[in-house]
C-alpha cells in the first residue's frame, strides 16, 4: 500500500522569542491510499494547526509532510498553489459554496480553472452527482436547498477532481443528526467505492465512527489511535472510551 500521506517530526510553534507557545511536537502519522482517518482531541489540542500545516496553508517550524512523494516544506508559493489545487479536496463545515453559481457551476469550478475540456467535465458531474444524491438539484441555487444538500454539494466539489487527499474539517458541525448521516455515508461509500483518501477533524464521536482508524491528539502530542473492528457501534463505544480518557471539558465530544 502507498502512503498518500506521510508527516515526520512534525512541529509548530506560535509566537515570538519570549512568548512561545508549541501547540504541535513530534508528530509522526501515514495515511494509506484508500483510507478514511479521523482526528480527534479536546479544544485546543492542535487539530486545526495539524490541518492547516497539512493543507499546506501555515507552516511548520520543524519537521516534514510528504503528500503523494512531494515534501511541502520544500515548496515555494507557486508550487503550494497548484499541488493544492490539484492534489487535495477540502471540506469545511460551513460549505463554503458560492451564492451567485448553481451547484452544478460551485461542483465544476475546480475543473474550470484546472481548464478541463467541457465534454470531461460533464462525464465527472455525472460520475460524482449520483453517489452525492444531488444529480436533481444541479440547476438550483445554493439559497434554495438545505443544509444536508449543500454539504453534498461541496463534497462532490471536493473530489470532482480525484484528490489525492480529502481534508474535511468537521464537516457536520453544522448539519442536523439526519442530514449528519446522510453526509457521512456518502463519505464512507466514496472511499469504499473510489478509494478516496479522506482525513476528517472532528469532535463528534458518532462522525468519527464512520472512519476506519482514529489519531487523537491532546497537548500537541499523538496521544492514541484506534482501528475500526467489525461494527461501527462497537467502534463508536470505544471511541468514547477514549475521550472519557482524554478528558478535557466534556462538552467538546458532545
Ligand atoms: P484544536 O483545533 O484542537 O482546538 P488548535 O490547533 O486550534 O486546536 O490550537 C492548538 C493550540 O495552539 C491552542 O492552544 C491555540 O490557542 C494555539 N493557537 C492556535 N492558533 C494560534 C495562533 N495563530 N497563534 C497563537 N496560538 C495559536
Amino acid at each position: 500500500m502507498n502512503n498518500v500521506l506521510e508527516v515526520r517530526n512534525l512541529q509548530k510553534v506560535y509566537g515570538t522569542r519570549g512568548n512561545l507557545y508549541p501547540a504541535l511536537e513530534g508528530i509522526d502519522l501515514q495515511i494509506q491510499e484508500g483510507e478514511f482517518v479521523g482526528i480527534m482531541g479536546p479544544s485546543g489540542a492542535g487539530k486545526t494547526t495539524l490541518l492547516n500545516l497539512i493543507a499546506s496553508i501555515d507552516n511548520p517550524t520543524r519537521g516534514s509532510i510528504i503528500i503523494d512523494g512531494d515534501n511541502l516544506v520544500t515548496m515555494d508559493e507557486a508550487q503550494l498553489a497548484r499541488f493544492r489545487r490539484d492534489k487535495l479536496g477540502f471540506l469545511f463545515q460551513d460549505f463554503n459554496l458560492l451564492d451567485t453559481l448553481t451547484v452544478k457551476e460551485n461542483v465544476v469550478l475546480p475543473l474550470a480553472l484546472a481548464r478541463i475540456p467541457i465534454d470531461e467535465i460533464e462525464t465527472r458531474v455525472g460520475r460524482v452527482a449520483r453517489p452525492l444524491g444531488i444529480q436533481d438539484i444541479l440547476a438550483k441555487y445554493p439559497y434554495e436547498i438545505s443544509g444536508g444538500q449543500k454539504q453534498r454539494t461541496a463534497a462532490a466539489r471536493a473530489i470532482i477532481h480525484n484528490p489525492r487527499l480529502v481534508l474535511a474539517d468537521e464537516p457536520t458541525g453544522a448539519l442536523d443528526s439526519r442530514a449528519s448521516t446522510e453526509l457521512l455515508q456518502c463519505l464512507a461509500d466514496l472511499n469504499k467505492s473510489y478509494a478516496t483518501t479522506i482525513m476528517m477533524v472532528t469532535h463528534d464521536a458518532f462522525a468519527a465512527s464512520y472512519c476506519q482508524r482514529i489519531l487523537f491528539i491532546k497537548d500537541g502530542v499523538l496521544f492514541s489511535e484506534l482501528v475500526r473492528g467489525a461494527t461501527r457501534k462497537d467502534f463508536f463505544h470505544k471511541i468514547l472510551d477514549v475521550l472519557a480518557v482524554l478528558g478535557g471539558d466534556n462538552r467538546d465530544f458532545i
